[in-house]
């Protein structure tokens, strides 16, 4: 069996909290992942990886190391995101780690620097041992997947694999299912007029409240009666509204903007449907109802079958190490999974336990980052099947 070193983890985590790898897009001026790729190429080159980079421009970078099999076996993607949030505002050193209780504190410790430590280390831990696999192993660092996930959107393009693990903190739970969300945007119009002229404006903003009235009766007596068994129920809410110019002026337009997160089985399409029959039963009873709408922006829910080969192996090497039957999760929150199962290929997500990703104070723990480490080597060796 293979063994994984608390000490060389923390060694591996410690350097890559400490290169700056905020998200630009949500941090103006910041450097990307860069740096932090580099570092990750470098780190699974001196393991005898094959390395190769995707550069997406403005330092952009995802990196790949691929362990290759002697053939005949199945391929395994690990996939890890190395931007995090912004360091602002926190209230421990955000790049500079320390380990307390034996918990590593920093940015991006948890969110989700320990679960791509982890994956490297599951990987580095069969090379150091000799084991010989038949399939490949992907290991993919990606840009981004804090905003746009234009890392494992290029991922896809050029890889391939049988099943994937995607290493965001699930407190070593196994995650089989996540929901996904669509962005719309609606517009009332009305007309403008005098605040005394009743006869002649058309007030946009008080027919908008119908709109707001059929968002509620969707939430509360739609989508309440339609339960995943691991997601509970899709949602929806009014993010933003605007309209209106002036006190005495009835206003020409308002425009609601809004968020379906959606159940696996649900879509764009779905949620498009949604909003043109709340559209429709309000102009039937209101002639004066001028309205229409966009659907911009769609990211696909997670749902991977218990019965594909990665949750088997994953499952198996689960209960080697705990002694106990996993219990298949859903999380509410979206990743980067999504991606990889729309392009084919079944991924579970997996990672270590620790607390406050996003927050002022983020850590992980360090030993379930071993454990998560150790559970992942032992999944390829199932998965990948290993080599006489
Ligand atoms: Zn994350």
């Amino acid at each position: 069996m293979t063994s994984i070193s608390q000490k060389e983890t923390y060694n591996l985590l410690s350097q890559m909290i400490r290169i700056n790898s905020e998200n630009p897009m949500l941090v103006t001026g910041s450097q990307g992942e860069g740096e932090l790729a580099r570092f990750m190429g470098k780190y699974m080159e001196n393991m005898g990886l094959e390395v190769s980079y995707q550069d997406l421009g403005n330092n952009r970078v995802n990196a790949i190391g691929v362990l290759k099999g002697s053939g005949g076996g199945k391929t395994i993607m690990l996939n890890g995101h190395l931007d995090t949030v912004g360091i602002e505002g926190m209230t421990i050193d955000p790049l500079e780690p320390t380990l307390k209780d034996g918990k590593v504190f920093g940015r991006g410790s948890q969110d989700m620097k320990g679960g791509v430590a982890a994956m490297v280390m599951a990987v580095k831990s069969l090379v150091d041992a000799g084991i010989k696999l038949n399939g490949d192993v992907i290991i993919t660092c990606v840009a981004d997947e804090e905003y746009g996930s234009i890392g494992t959107e290029e991922i896809v393009k050029e890889y391939t694999a049988d099943g994937g693990i995607v290493t965001e903190p699930t407190d070593e739970q196994i995650v089989i299912a996540h929901k996904g969300f669509v962005w719309s945007k609606i517009t009332v119009e009305g007309k403008a007029a005098h605040g005394s002229r009743y006869e002649d404006g058309v007030d946009a903003i008080v027919k908008m409240g119908k709109v707001l009235a059929g968002l509620d009766e969707l939430e509360n007596q739609i989508l309440v009666k339609k339960q995943h068994p691991l997601l509970g129920r899709g949602s929806v809410h009014a993010s933003m509204i605007q309209g209106g110019s002036e006190l005495s002026v009835y206003p020409s337009f308002c425009q609601l903007e809004l968020e379906r997160r959606i159940l696996p089985g649900e879509n764009l399409e779905t949620s498009q449907k949604e909003i043109a029959e709340i559209l429709e039963r309000i102009s039937h009873n209101d002639p004066a109802f001028k309205a229409s709408f966009e659907t911009w922006f769609e990211r696909v829910p997670l749902e991977v079958d218990p019965n594909e080969a990665i949750v088997k192996s994953i499952s198996s090497s689960y209960q080697q190490m705990n002694q106990q039957t996993p219990q298949y999760q859903g999380v509410s929150f979206w990743t980067d999974a999504a991606i990889l199962a729309q392009a084919g290929i079944p991924t579970v997500i997996f990672g270590p336990k620790g607390k406050g990703l996003h927050a002022a104070v983020e850590y992980v723990e360090l030993s379930s980052v071993v454990n998560t480490a150790e559970v992942i080597a032992r999944t390829i060796m199932d998965f990948c099947a290993v080599s006489d």
